[in-house]
């Protein structure tokens, strides 16, 4: 075969391998919104449906692990078949997961695991157009740095044939693109002619006034950056751009003595795609909490072993569950009694019997805003990762549960090399915009099972589950390389940084520690890795 044939065919393949991607996403879509309704039959004749699809195309462009986990979900839908269309939680989250390992599993074969793992977004070009050919080549480069294929563009006549065959995930724009102000007209011709909904972000080289701004504004820009474009916003504006909300499905715990009420509890529930779980010992109700974390509970006011407020008072004393809402359903019609309920911190009183409608929405709201609540008491606001407390919860949660799977655990720490330097020499802005991409760098290139936090000021920590020490250390050492090589443009000349980092492994030989404990050995590490010249990654060793 010659180079062009080659060439063709390995184009008209990657052409038929989009419609797998497609067909994902159209499976994605049916399974959230899922989440918004009630489930019916025919609902689940289009998952299926969609689903067969997906198999066929997986199999006749060979992608084989799309193959298998259509067949995974196919299995999975005819279990739910034989069992009357009748969802259970088993069978929500096993969808979830499969749902879940489809988004991010990467198109070609024989690529890299670690490729494999990262999100779809990173998987869409972008598209530049810039006046400067320098400037593009050299953003082109850090985009690669962060796993983005950027194609530059030197004529407008090129760029839509490009666009003809493939949409981008964003297109990054001169507004004097082949001329003053063309760049400008081509994204309202883009809007017009074209109809793309493809955002695009507007680079000026001079400051541009108010006219081209508002020009820029109704040709649809997502951004406007004058003489610098900066990485890290516009890798957040790609990962907004091409997000798929993929919701994990509300969690909650049913606690009731009659197993007739709980069942039709959860079937309520998971016909409205919630995961379920029922105790009808409420004394064991704070073991289920830990081990199911569950988004609410839903609770019986009469149970012969302790009543509902009493319950919800030894709940609300833990300061884990404080913010955890608890919904009473009882038959219980007196309001005086309803109010004391309440009192002992509650949020909802929901009589029996209740609405399936008016349940599923209950639960919903209630979930949603917890979920909110939580996501601003554990979270960093300059990165959006984990805050110290809580990587260090995570942390103790994955101990938790390695110690009881006796899987492996390992748990990195991580500091920016001589950072203080970076705030003297080019001002803390530049050393917040540092901060902020490796902690998007951490986030795009590890697994979603891996928890990021930020664990103080230019030190973060990760928990990575099932994995052991030298899995985690080929990890981190591949991001520290590629971190290393990022440029933060700066007016004095590109800026680059390092960082060291601590790894300590949990192994079933060290029964009793804790999660502090081991973080302390993992600070160890990351000292040793300081002490041996820094830009390195070192395991922590037991001392002989
Ligand atoms: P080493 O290689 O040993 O880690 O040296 P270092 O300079 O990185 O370490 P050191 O702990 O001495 O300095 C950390 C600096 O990080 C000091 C502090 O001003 C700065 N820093 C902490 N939090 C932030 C932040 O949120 N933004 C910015 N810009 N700087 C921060
Ligand atoms: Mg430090
Ligand atoms: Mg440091």
């Amino acid at each position: 075969m010659t180079g062009i044939q080659m060439d063709s065919l390995e184009r008209l393949k990657q052409h038929f391998a989009q419609r797998v991607i497609h067909q994902s996403r159209q499976l994605l879509e049916i399974w959230q919104n899922l989440h918004s309704t009630q489930w019916s039959v025919q609902e689940l004749v289009n998952m299926k449906d969609a689903t067969q699809r997906l198999l066929r195309y997986a199999e006749r462009f060979e992608q084989p692990v799309h193959l298998q986990i259509a067949q995974a979900l196919l299995d999975n839908l005819a279990a739910i078949e034989k069992n009357g269309n009748r969802l259970n939680s088993g069978f929500i989250e096993t969808m979830t997961q499969l749902l879940q390992d489809l988004l991010q599993t990467g198109l070609r074969q024989g690529e890299s695991i670690d490729s494999v793992f990262l999100p779809p977004m990173v998987r869409k070009p972008l598209y530049v157009l810039l006046q400067d050919y320098e400037k593009a080549a050299h953003f082109t480069q850090q985009m690669h740095s962060f796993s983005l294929q950027a194609e530059v563009f030197h004529d407008a006549a090129s760029f839509l044939q490009a666009m003809a065959k493939r949409h981008p995930a964003l297109i990054v724009l001169d507004v004097d693109f082949s001329g003053a102000g063309k760049g400008l007209q081509l994204a309202q011709a883009l809007k017009d002619d074209y109809e793309s909904n493809v955002p695009v972000l507007f680079y000026s080289a001079v400051e541009a006034d108010a006219h081209v701004r508002l020009a820029a504004v109704r040709a649809g820009a997502e951004a406007f950056f004058v003489g610098e474009l900066d990485a890290a916003t516009i890798l957040e504006k790609v990962e907004a751009a091409t997000r798929i909300a993929h919701a994990e499905p509300y969690r909650a715990l049913i606690v009731d003595d009659s197993r007739a009420q709980a069942i039709f509890t959860e079937r309520v529930l998971n016909s409205a795609g919630i995961v379920t779980r029922t105790i009808n010992d409420p004394t064991l109700a704070l073991t289920e909490l830990l081990d199911f974390d569950p988004d609410l509970i839903i609770l019986d006011m009469y149970m012969p072993q302790c009543d509902g407020p009493e319950l919800a008072k030894v709940i609300r004393h833990n300061d884990r569950f404080v913010g955890v809402p608890i919904i009473y359903l009882s038959a219980e019609d007196d309001l005086d009694k309803q109010l004391d309920a309440m009192s002992e911190g509650a949020d909802d009183f929901l009589m029996k019997p209740v609405k399936p409608r008016h349940l599923v929405a209950t639960v919903r709201n209630r979930a949603a805003r917890a979920r909110h609540l939580k996501s601003r008491i554990v979270r960093d606001s300059l990165t959006g990762l984990f805050n110290h407390t809580h990587i260090l919860q995570l942390f103790d949660d994955a101990l938790l549960r390695a110690k009881k799977t006796a899987q492996p655990l390992s748990f990195v720490m991580l500091d920016i090399d001589h950072f203080k330097q970076v705030n003297d020499t080019y001002g803390h802005p530049m050393g917040d915009k540092v901060i902020k991409s490796l902690a998007l760098f951490l986030r795009q290139r590890l697994r979603r099972t891996d928890s990021i936090g930020r664990y103080g000021g230019e030190e973060f920590a990760v928990v990575f589950p099932n994995t052991d020490a030298e899995s985690a250390q080929n990890v981190m050492n591949d991001i520290r390389q590629h971190f290393s090589e990022i440029a933060f443009p700066a007016p004095t000349g590109d800026l680059s940084c390092t960082f060291s980092a601590g790894i300590v492994q949990y192994s079933a030989d060290m029964n009793d520690i804790d999660a502090t404990q081991l973080a302390g050995y993992a600070d160890e590490a990351l000292y040793a890795a300081k002490h041996a010249g820094r830009n390195c990654v070192k395991i922590y060793t037991a001392a002989p």
